[in-house]
């Protein structure tokens, strides 16, 4: 009885590409979470018309399997927006997250029609991360620039809908370290980063075997390295005009490579910081103390502690570490002097999770907990 009390007072949330990689991910995370329930779910039009069971038999890729409501549910076409909507009328979703591998155009597209039609778009697309009046969040880091919805409901005439992103998966290991040592007054003013990236972080079926088993990629397509440089200047920028001004630093210059490691993404730091330096005790003491408005507000998918510091000479590492704290947390360890910049380090974090639907979903919530969602 209170779980069917539960249910009726949770809110109905769509997946768009809930069949892929990012989108079983958040089907499994949104099993039993507090507010959100998926009753909605769409894919390409190979997927569409077959019960998700179905169209995903044979492809599920994790271990924590799916609710078995939404085993029953019929998989729609996400080019077909009259399907949401009606399902919007009907009270059966009330948001989507988009979770869509198509071109960049398709989805800049087909994103905008959703927000459009009424329905709120929380993307891991890359596609409007450049959009002027998209905020691109990291919940702990840049919060406050959910205060650009209005202005883009307002000046694309949506009423109800809106787009808000989050960034690309290779930069979440270390935006939250840079970010707390920031707010401590140390900015970073250079940083060379070097990533050693998970396979799933390409989605499923993704890089072929032979070209990564017993292997390393030194290059990831669709501008990866572009991503990992450019979009920390637009989550530490500010709105000006109703659209975001990036910030000039950190300037960053990125290697990503690919890695034999099913999940968890990785980074090697090397930074410079524009002014004073912190000991290395006090950065310590800095990443233990932070907190963001998730933490405050006890965000249900937020990380008690989003930064952890591991002080073994060998850690973090993915198999070990990348499911810290709901696999929401960051770990970094090996913090040394540089003798070329101030300081290095290596940073984890899970990319499909933290960097991807786990991400999504604290986004959904921090929106929720402004008053923009439900
Ligand atoms: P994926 O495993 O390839 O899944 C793609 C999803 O998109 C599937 O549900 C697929 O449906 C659907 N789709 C493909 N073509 C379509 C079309 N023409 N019309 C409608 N739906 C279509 O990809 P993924 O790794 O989950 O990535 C999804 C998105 O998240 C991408 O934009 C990616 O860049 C981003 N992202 C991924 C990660 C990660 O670590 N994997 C991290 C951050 C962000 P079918 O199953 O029916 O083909």
């Amino acid at each position: 009885m209170a779980q069917a009390q539960n249910s009726i007072s949770k809110i109905p949330v769509g997946i768009l590409g809930a069949t892929g990689m990012v989108g079983q991910q958040y089907i499994s995370l949104l099993n039993d979470h507090p507010w959100f329930e998926v009753r909605f779910a769409a894919a390409s039009p190979r997927s569409a018309g077959k019960k998700y069971s179905e169209a995903v038999a044979g492809r599920w890729q994790l271990t924590k399997t799916y609710a078995p409501h939404v085993g029953g549910i019929m998989v729609e076409d996400a080019n077909d927006v009259s399907r949401a909507a009606e399902a919007f009328k009907k009270g059966e979703c009330s948001f989507v997250f988009s979770a869509l591998e198509m071109s960049k155009d398709e989805t800049k597209a087909l994103e905008e029609k959703y927000a459009a039609a009424g329905i709120p778009v929380i993307s891991n697309a890359s596609a409007h991360r450049w959009t002027p009046d998209v905020p691109v969040l990291i919940a702990e880091v840049n919060p406050g620039h959910t205060d650009i919805i209005p202005m883009q409901k307002k000046a694309r005439g949506w009423d109800r809908g809106f787009i808000a992103v989050k960034p690309n998966c290779s930069i979440q290991s270390y935006m939250k370290p840079v970010h707390a040592l920031a707010q401590a007054g140390y900015p970073a003013q250079r940083i060379v980063v070097v990533t050693m990236q998970a396979v799933s972080g390409a989605g499923y079926p993704g890089v072929p075997s032979l070209d990564v088993i017993d292997n390393v990629v030194p290059y990831i397509g669709s501008g990866e390295e572009e991503k990992s440089e450019n979009e920390p200047l637009k989550i530490f920028g500010s709105i000006e005009n109703g659209v975001f001004k990036n910030a000039e630093f950190p300037k960053i210059a990125a290697h990503c490579n690919r890695v034999p490691v099913t999940d968890g993404h990785s980074a090697c730091i090397t930074l410079e910081f524009a002014d004073k330096k912190p000991s290395l005790d006090e950065i310590k003491a800095i990443w233990a103390a932070y907190k963001g408005l998730p933490q405050e507000a006890d965000l249900p998918m937020a990380p008690r502690q989003p930064i952890i510091y591991r002080e073994e000479e060998n850690r973090p590492q993915p198999r070990k570490d990348r499911d810290t704290d709901k696999a929401m947390a960051v770990t970094v360890g090996r913090l040394r002097p540089s003798n070329v910049f101030d300081i290095r380090f290596f940073a984890l974090s899970h990319n499909t999770v933290r960097g991807a639907a786990g991400g999504g979903i604290l986004n959904a919530e921090l929106l929720k907990y402004k008053g923009y969602l439900g």
